[in-house]
């Protein structure tokens, strides 16, 4: 078998940046190691409006909910509500959401192969186990979209992302207070260095939380989660499905090495302020894409798309990273002071107004023109000393 491009791994990553280098004219191969697509999954599915036009679809039966908003919980308790004024996320079904992408890839040209795992690369070949079978598949250039695992990487012998998390989720019944606003909860003792969630859908909802530090197994924070009096009061106790993943953050140093690109979880092309993979992966495996057509045809460098994605995202990434860290290792305490100085008139304003869960960075950028900047310079001065 001869490909142009062989993309291994079909989810959202996979599937746009195979879809692109099918529509930029190369011979692409799709390869995914399970049976069936979007399985199992490893997501809460909060997407945000910009992600879903970034993966060129539209809204369709993967769309479980619309969010408006979310309510931040301290850890003191004070309750942040942000207001959208529209919809401004969806709650998606994973699983009929990365078999609409893959779909897609395929109507444009690209041939999946199911059951075929990645095993590792030749001078120009890779070899994949296919349901039970050992092949060898000829590809000019190898896209790494295997997610946090990244084998693809590590066979090309490429860094690994600075950073996991570690998440924790279960799906159960759940009464919403408002079906519509996503729930967050700070503090060390349910999500130390990140946050918790409740993320509803029709009667059920998503809850779960990533830890960044904390020496305890994730378990036991979601075991204290479900003791919160928000979440007591409206968790009723059964649990219809368990989720457990790591989310990779931090892009290592290199994405590409020889014919070898990584995109998506593979690169760490992952929000470090929410955790989030679904947009930025998208914004990148297009670039992965349509890079890898032209590189097969040696109209491009493969090295372009370090360049292009890193030009593309690679700001909003490294200040969110930043972001990231120093709220990560605020006290509660200090917490506390923030989301009540987010709570004051004016502000909770400017947050509806520049909130964007994709691009953290405008809202700061905002909250810093106004009047009460020297307070929030002072509480971001905290959050950052305890950098160093
Ligand atoms: C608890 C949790 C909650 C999350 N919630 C959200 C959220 O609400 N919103 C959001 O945007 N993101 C969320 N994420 C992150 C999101 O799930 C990922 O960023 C996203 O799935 C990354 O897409 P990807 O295509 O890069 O990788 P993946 O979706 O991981 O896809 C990689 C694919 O590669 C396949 N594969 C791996 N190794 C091989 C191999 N050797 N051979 C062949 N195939 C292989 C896998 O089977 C898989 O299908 C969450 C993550 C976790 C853990």
């Amino acid at each position: 078998m001869k490909y142009d491009v062989a993309v291994i791994g079909a989810g959202p990553a996979g599937a746009m940046a195979s879809k692109y280098a099918a529509l930029n004219g190369a011979k692409t191969l799709l390869i995914e190691e399970h049976a069936s697509i979007g399985s199992p999954v490893q997501c809460t599915g909060l997407i945000s409006k910009a992600a879903l036009t970034e993966c060129e679809i539209s809204e369709g039966s993967f769309v479980l909910a619309k969010m408006k908003g979310a309510f931040v919980y301290s850890p003191g308790g004070e309750e942040l509500t942000i207001r959208g004024k529209d919809v401004k996320a969806y709650v998606i079904d994973r699983k009929l959401f990365d078999r609409e992408l893959v779909g897609r890839s395929i109507d444009t040209g690209a041939d999946l192969m199911l059951k075929t795992r990645f095993m590792g690369l030749h001078h120009g070949r890779i070899s994949v186990l296919s349901s039970g079978e050992r092949k060898d598949i000829h590809a000019d250039i190898v896209i790494g979209a295997d997610g946090i695992m990244g084998s693809v990487g590590r066979a090309a012998g490429l860094p690994r992302c600075k950073k996991f998390l570690s998440g924790i989720q279960f799906e159960a019944p759940y009464d919403a207070c408002d079906a519509q606003f996503v729930e967050i909860f700070t503090g060390n003792k349910f999500a130390p260095g990140f946050f918790a969630w409740a993320v509803p859908f029709g009667r059920m909802a998503r809850i779960g939380l990533a830890k960044n530090a904390g020496d305890r197994p994730a378990l036991h924070y979601l075991e204290e989660l479900i003791k919160h009096p928000v979440l007591a009061s409206r968790y009723r106790g059964s649990r219809t499905e368990h989720v457990v993943g790591g989310i990779p953050l931090g892009a290592p140093e290199r994405t590409v090495k020889d014919n070898v690109m990584l995109v998506g979880d593979a690169a760490g092309q992952v929000k470090p302020t929410s955790g989030g993979g679904v947009y930025m992966g998208a914004v990148c495996a297009k670039i992965a894409g349509e890079v890898a057509a032209r590189a097969a045809r040696k109209e491009m460098d493969i090295k372009e798309y370090e360049k292009k994605w890193r030009s593309a995202v690679g700001r909003e990434l490294a200040l969110g990273m930043i972001i990231h860290k120093s709220l990560g290792k605020l006290s509660d305490e200090n917490l506390n002071e923030f989301i009540s100085f987010l709570n004051r008139p004016g502000m909770s304003e400017c947050i509806t107004e520049y909130g964007d869960m994709d691009h953290p960075s405008v809202l700061l950028k905002e909250m810093l023109k106004g009047a009460d900047k020297m307070r929030l310079v002072r509480l971001l001065g905290v959050a950052f000393k305890t950098l160093f």
